[in-house]
This record gives structure tokens, sequence and C-alpha cells, in this order.
């Protein structure tokens, strides 16, 4: 008898698990790629959010349903309108690595409440500045997945 409360032993699962051992592929655009392209990938790839990219992997920012939406308002030509222009930019996007529990990834999910966070790698830049190389995705159906998975009981 280990001489916890059930609940105690659901969040000491939870807490031990990591963002390595949930996460998905990322889908990146480089910041060039149109809105509308950018739509069309969303679709094809049946994701969420676009991770933008510059040369080398390294992230840029992250667009969502809603930022794409939000342009079609404003009448703009969305073959010519590259993502970049409306895209939210770094340093303002949120993200989490490997070996960050899952836990503590979803509390960032839920307080920023945004859908994704792109999972990250830091590499050192030849200028002295930290660049994030995307390695993976996590997302809302990750941890719901989880949760499914969990209640199980496997
Ligand atoms: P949706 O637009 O489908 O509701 P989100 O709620 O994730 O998707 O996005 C809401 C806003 O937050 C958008 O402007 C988006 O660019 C931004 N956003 C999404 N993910 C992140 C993130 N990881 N870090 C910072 N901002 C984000």
């Amino acid at each position: 008898h280990s001489g916890k409360f059930p609940h105690q032993i659901v969040a000491k699962k939870i807490q031990s698990l990591l963002v390595a051992d949930i996460k998905s592929v990322p889908i990146v655009v480089s910041e060039k790629c149109s809105v509308y392209d950018a739509v069309v990938t969303m679709f094809i790839e049946d994701v969420g959010t676009l991770f933008v990219v510059k040369e080398g992997g390294l992230l840029e920012g992250v667009i969502s349903r809603k930022d794409l939406l939000k342009t079609t308002l404003g009448g703009q030509d969305i073959q010519k309108l590259p993502v970049g222009v409306v895209m939210t930019r770094m340093p303002n996007v949120l993200f989490t690595h490997t070996e960050e529990s899952v836990w503590s990834a979803a509390w960032k999910l839920i307080t920023h409440e945004v859908d994704a966070l792109p999972v990250v790698r830091k590499v050192a830049q030849p200028d002295g500045s930290d660049g994030y190389e995307v390695v993976g995705r996590l997302s809302k159906t990750n941890i719901t997945r989880l949760f499914v998975e969990l209640g199980e009981g496997n």
C-alpha cells in the first residue's frame, strides 16, 4: 500500500509525463508563405496552428485559424500577403521543450488561452543570441488523447 490517496497518484503520474512522450510532428511554413497557402496547408495537414520558421528551421512566429480569418476581413489580396505580416511574432511566442512536464505545458495552454505550443530546442547563434529550432508540436488534442489513455487505466 502506497499510503497515497488516488488523486495524489494521478497527479504524480501526470507530472512525471514529459512533452517528449506525447508531442506531434510540427507543421511549419516559411515567413514568405502567403496567407492563401497557409490556409491550404492547414486543410491538407489537418492542424489549427502553423509554426512560421526562417532559414535553418528557427522559430519566427505562430499563425492560428483566427489570425487567418482576421486577414480575410481586411480585403487584402491573400495570395500576395505573406504570413509574416499577420502572425504572432517572437519574442511573443510561448513554447515548450521536450523535457518540460506535460502538466506544466498544459498549464501554459490554459493560462495563455492558446491551442498549441511549438516544442523547441535552443541553438546558440553565431552572433551569440539564442535561436529556437522547432522539433515538435504540443496541442490541446495531445492533452485530450493523453486524458483518454490515462482513463483507460492501462
Ligand atoms: P484560434 O485562432 O484558432 O482560436 P489560438 O487560440 O491558439 O487559435 O490563437 C489565438 C491567438 O494567439 C492568435 O493570434 C495566435 O497567433 C496566438 N497564438 C497561438 N499560439 C500561440 C503561442 N504558442 N504563443 C503565442 N501566441 C500564440
